[in-house]
């Protein structure tokens, strides 16, 4: 049976690593395989320490194989490719010149500052190095997609952290981002990178959010799907890491943190953060250490929220940070159970008034 769109964007978003199960994996290897589109992926490194390179090639189903042959044509990755020198360099000249089309993968963020001198990739023919920023531009404006892989290339990440020395910016910011589709994450999760090439090669492109992150990835919040959530509905928090509740007062960003980490789990769905006592860090939040940072474990801004002890959320903070409309939501949810307790009372009253 042919793989639908529709069966593809069920099995990727559903419960459960469906994505990453044999099964699956062969009915969409099987549609590739019957496409005869081939999409060449190049994929340059800026300002990244390789992890996201790292997490994507660490990926146990699919294998390291069939992700650089069958899934994505592998053309250019300056960590693992066997060339070295202008033999490298010369797959990104060529790419240049010729009328081939192809996906550009940017894993890192990209250095504006003093010409982007702080990033090179290879040397031009008078031996003058190339900056990555160039590189950004030029193949960026050439490929048919560009998929910026990681919290640098999507948001800036810890290279644009205060004071931002080298000036680096996200993708999004140096070329069309009409053509960027982003996968934030730190780092990135093999998955997405393997549904979003498998979606732009078989059914174009995904369906974004206003971020440009693909829906099926990021439409809810670590806090929607969490297993913590009964004891945040309950006001019971932990007082210190490991212990098995709601980690909002340690520091938790679950609730500014579009992810699937809840569903797909990591190391193959063996675990994932929460799971194993540690709050979300945000790592796939816009506001993650870069300019707008909130601290690894700082707390989300607090207020008294009369009726669930324990919370508290700074109202003065409100509108400062990422997360104000989303902590809006758990005050407005709060008080939703507060007013429906008063209003519970006052029918009581009533009642015994009569
Ligand atoms: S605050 Fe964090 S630990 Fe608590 S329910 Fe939300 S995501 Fe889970
Ligand atoms: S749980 Fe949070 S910090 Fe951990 S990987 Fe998922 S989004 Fe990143």
């Amino acid at each position: 049976m042919r793989l639908t769109r529709r069966d593809f964007i069920k099995a990727a978003g559903g419960l459960g690593a469906a994505l990453l199960t044999s099964p699956f994996l062969s009915k969409v290897a099987e549609a590739i395989e019957r496409e005869k589109k081939n999409f060449p992926v190049i994929w340059i490194q800026g300002q990244t320490d390789a992890g996201c390179s790292e997490s994507i090639l660490n990926t146990v189903q699919p294998t390291v194989v069939d992700m650089v042959t069958d899934i994505m044509s592998l053309r250019f990755h300056q960590t693992i490719m066997a060339a070295s020198g202008h033999q490298c360099i010369s797959v990104l000249h060529e790419a240049l010149k010729s009328d081939e089309k192809f996906i550009l993968v940017v894993e890192g963020s990209v250095p504006t500052k003093d010409e982007g001198v702080y990033c090179t990739i290879g040397e031009d023919e008078n031996g003058r190095p190339i900056t990555f920023l160039k590189w950004v531009k030029e193949l960026g404006e050439k490929a048919m997609y560009v998929v910026a892989i990681g919290t640098c290339a999507t948001w800036g990440g810890i290279p644009a952290a205060e004071p931002n020395p080298t000036g680096a910016k996200p993708v999004t910011e140096i070329i069309d981002p009409k053509k960027v589709i982003n996968l934030p994450g730190c780092p990135a999760r093999p998955h997405h990178l393997v549904g979003v090439l498998a979606h732009l090669k078989l059914f174009g492109l995904p369906e974004l959010d206003s971020k440009r992150r693909p829906m099926v990835f990021f439409s809810r919040l670590i806090h929607d799907n969490c297993e913590m959530r009964p004891f945040f509905e309950k006001g019971d928090f932990a007082k210190s890491f490991g212990e098995k509740k709601c980690m909002y007062l340690l520091g938790c960003k679950g609730p500014i943190t579009y992810n699937d980490c809840p569903n797909y789990q990591w190391n193959s769905g063996l675990n994932w953060p929460i799971r194993g006592g540690s709050p979300c860090i945000g790592c796939a939040a816009e506001s993650f250490i870069g300019s707008t940072g909130n601290g690894i474990y700082m707390r989300l801004p607090e207020a008294k929220v009369p009726g669930i002890p324990g919370l508290k959320v700074k109202a003065d903070k409100f509108g400062t940070i990422v997360g104000a409309a989303t902590i809006g939501g758990i005050i407005a949810h709060a008080m939703g159970r507060v007013l429906a307790h008063k209003k519970k009372k006052e029918e009581k009253k009533v009642e015994e008034e009569r």
